[in-house]
């Protein structure tokens, strides 16, 4: 089996939604569905063009409220490509008889290639082979290659290219009734012989969107040179050519893209740029091709990782190492973005931007570092709308909305459907306070990977300390217990909106948020350290810092609440209360339980009574920190700990846990990998099946899971390896897993591009001649200075003790 190929054999009209996602092509800018280029929106097929940062709001009735929501548009779709036989119907798998279907996704070059033999009702066999490409080099540009055989007739075959501008966004039947009209077509021209154009317009947003496609066909080799015929029907364009062919004789249309929008930079109108493109700049789809392959392979030097293990574990990483970076990549640098949950890849969670982040950032900050310093940006774009975020529900500093989108307010849906009991639900999932840790979070940790003190002097710190003045307000002061508590909130378990028979959501004391804050306000403090003198001095004026402020925050970080039952760090305060579920029964009845929350509502019932997590919630703690790193913080607070509440904390948890979310097998196994190493590969392998399998039933068609797949990722790179970056130190601690084998790959570290290479008993750490400064490393526990030109390896595990 090849590492690099994700294959598809025959066709099966309910796996097409999720081999679409799993085949999209994108390129940080924007992204197509793996749909074939002759289907449109139906029961089975989606093809969607996303644009990254293209937000739309509609506004609609539902359940007698007015709601309003901002959805990533799904733009004109640029891949109709029909062909028939003469007087036959335009060919596709709804019109013919689907003879063979193959697909292959070529990770390594980022190229679809799609093989299907088509009958006709009149028995005329179309073999059709495409590739195609959204270009990693030109990111305006895409391409797509037909090669049509009329297997077992001769006469006339039409083939017909267009640009279809009456798209909707449909891919989440969930959302119907939610308004899914974003586009107000406002041109379709036909350049020439060759060009077409279209140019849409969002109607609330007023991005205009302009796609320009250049049709070109070709026979043994030559140039056809066509009269076609115009088609401009409303919204759509194309344009139709027949031509003679030959029993047996190929013929290869070949069609490039231009895709611009008035967001875009460096540009004077979208539709001008477009059409210049198709018809001046781009060279033919070979050329283009091959320069986009040249830039997968340099995409690839940089971030793959080899494993000694087998075939399958590889490709799937490849897989989501791949569409991580047809989400992100350098051409998003530039763009005003940030990384949403489900890729460019469908309309879930339309495109919102949430903590999910916090799976994938640290990847690449120490992958490619300038990715996350501009997603980063993202947010502190946001950071004054955060400021009124927090203002607007009484608080200081900045809070960060749960749900983000084009302007950073507050995008979580206010209301749900339960499509189990067809019911629309007040949504409280807004009240995840804690994605403002997350945040904080990845600033520090790309801060400790990059050093970059320019990206914290002049935007990371500000929004450290604006976060930490956030949580030292949210957080309520109590007298009797001369503790402070944060109340009102909800923690990642998404299950659990409200004590059960409460008048209003939230609950009190989540440990992870309690303990996020803290953490975030002694960084706050070690970012008033680590700047320089001066830059410290302004930002404290800026922001009106005062001593005593800072007095109150040192107080808030001493004196936090964290709830504790059963020897076990309690979810939040009261979780022992609850009652247990059966978890049994539940199995027994439903088969998949992941969406206990669906279930309990469609049977009057509501998890807010039971001791359950969507999630990981508290056990985020020992995702994020070493046990040491969450004794300290409890010690901080004046909390006794012992050695085994983190083992006593995972057993608990865990059989409570129904996964509802994929990133929760990746925290499980993260967390298990230094406590129940077999339990964390199982957990592992678990969450690499989650969008190839799509173990969530089915979601995986409406866009990936990028948190999931990064942090499956990233479970390789920094937690079986036990990297770390803390003060100046390279942190090294591997438990490599034996189904492992071994492992290498390449960090950038302070600006050093740092090799690394584990067995289950060596670490070898290399740096290449013509780098600068020595890296300290901490190979568990001994620290060792390796300089430019140099390499180390050395023994760990039980050999090295017993040597
Ligand atoms: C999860 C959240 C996550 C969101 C977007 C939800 O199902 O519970 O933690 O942020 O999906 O991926």
């Amino acid at each position: 089996m090849n590492d690099w190929l994700l294959t598809y054999d025959g066709f099966d009209p309910d796996s097409e939604g999720l081999r679409e996602a799993l085949c999209t092509l994108g390129n940080g800018y924007f992204a197509t569905r793996g749909a074939a280029p002759e289907v449109v929106a139906d029961d089975h097929h989606y093809p969607g063009t996303y644009v990254a940062g293209v937000y739309n709001r509609l506004t609609a009735e539902v359940a007698g409220r007015t709601v309003s929501n901002e959805s990533l548009v799904n733009v004109p779709n640029w891949l109709p490509l029909w062909f028939r036989a003469e007087d036959g119907p335009w060919m596709s798998d709804a019109t013919c008889e689907v003879l063979e279907h193959h697909l292959e996704l070529d990770l390594h070059r980022g190229v679809l290639t799609r093989r299907s033999r088509l009958r006709d009702p009149a028995g005329r066999i179309v073999a059709v082979t495409q590739r195609r490409f959204v270009s990693m080099r030109d990111h305006h540009v895409a391409g797509l290659e037909t090669t049509l055989v009329a297997e077992n007739w001769s006469g006339t075959l039409e083939i017909r290219s267009g640009i279809d501008g009456t798209v909707r966004n449909t891919g989440v039947a969930r959302y119907a009734g939610l308004g899914d009209q974003h586009l107000n077509v406002l041109c379709t021209d036909v350049e020439n012989d060759e060009v077409i154009c279209l140019q849409t317009e969002t109607n609330q947003s007023h991005i205009r969107i302009a796609v320009a496609a250049r049709t070109r066909l070709f026979r043994d080799g030559h140039r056809l040179e066509l009269a076609p015929t115009p088609e401009q029907t409303p919204g759509q364009v194309a344009m139709r050519f027949a031509v003679e062919v030959r029993q047996g004789a190929e013929l290869l249309v070949e069609k490039v893209v231009a895709l611009f929008t008035s967001r875009d930079h460096g540009i004077c109108e979208a539709g001008e740029e477009a059409c210049d493109w198709a018809q001046h700049v781009a060279g033919d789809f070979e050329t283009l091709l091959e320069r986009h392959v040249v830039s997968w392979r340099h995409i690839w030097e940089r971030v793959a990782i080899q494993l000694g293990t087998d075939g399958e574990i590889n490709r799937i990483l490849h897989l989501h190492i791949f569409h991580l970076l047809q989400t992100v990549s350098n051409n998003t640098v530039g763009h005003d973005v940030g990384v949403p949950a489900r890729g460019l890849h469908g309309e879930a969670y339309r495109g919102h931007i949430f903590w999910d982040e916090l799976f994938i950032l640290p990847f690449l900050s120490l992958r490619l570092p300038q990715l996350t310093r501009w997603m980063l940006l993202y947010r502190y774009r946001r950071l004054d709308q955060a400021r009124r975020e927090a203002a607007a529900a009484g608080y200081r500093g900045a809070m960060y909305p749960w749900q983000s989108a084009s302007n950073g307010r507050e995008e979580t849906q206010t209301m749900h459907l339960n499509p189990k009991s067809g019911r629309w639900i007040p949504d409280a999932s807004h009240l995840q306070r804690h994605v403002n840790g997350a945040i904080a979070y990845n600033i520090w940790k790309y801060f400790q990977a990059s050093g970059d003190l320019e990206f914290l002097s002049f935007y990371g710190a500000e929004m450290i300390l604006e976060i930490a003045r956030f949580w030292a307000s949210i957080a309520e002061y109590n007298h009797s217990l001369d503790r402070y508590e944060i109340k009102g909130v909800m923690g990642p378990n998404e299950y659990h909106e409200a004590y059960p028979d409460a008048d209003r959501p939230g609950l009190n004391n989540n440990a992870y948020t309690n303990l996020l804050a803290v953490w975030c306000i002694c960084r706050a403090f070690d970012v008033l350290e680590v700047l320089p003198e001066d830059s410290a001095r302004h930002l404290r004026e800026r922001l009106v810092l005062t001593a005593q402020e800072l007095d109150h925050w040192g107080d808030v970080s001493r004196k936090m609440r964290v709830c504790f039952h059963d020897g076990v760090l309690s979810q939040f305060e009261g979780f022992e209360q609850l009652e247990e579920l059966d978890w049994e029964d539940y199995h027994a009845r439903y088969g998949d339980i992941h969406r206990l929350d669906r279930i309990l509502e469609a049977e009057g019932d509501s998890p807010n009574r039971y001791r359950l997590t969507k999630q990981a919630d508290v056990m985020m703690l020992y995702y994020l920190f070493s046990d040491a790193e969450v004794a300290e913080l409890l010690e901080r607070l004046g909390y006794e700990t012992d050695p085994e509440l983190a083992a006593r904390t995972i057993a608990y948890y865990e059989p409570r846990t129904s996964h509802g979310s994929t990133l929760s097998r990746v925290v499980h196994a993260w967390v298990q990998a230094r406590h129940d190493p077999a339990r964390s590969w199982d957990q592992f392998v678990e969450a690499l099946r989650a969008d190839v399998a799509d173990v969530q039933g089915g979601t995986t068609k409406e866009g990936i899971h990028l948190g999931a797949m990064a942090g499956t990722v990233d479970l390789i790179q920094r937690c079986y390896t036990g990297l770390d970056t803390r003060a100046d130190v390279l942190v090294l601690d591997p438990a490599i897993p034996e189904e492992l084998g071994s492992l290498a790959f390449d960090v950038h570290y302070r600006g050093q591009l740092v090799h690394l290479a584990f067995t289950p008993t060596t670490v070898r750490v290399a740096i290449d001649a013509d780098h600068g400064a020595p890296v300290v490393v901490e190979i568990a526990g001994a620290r060792h200075t390796v300089r430019a030109g140099e390499s180390i390896e050395v023994r760990v595990g039980e050999e090295a003790a017993g040597g």
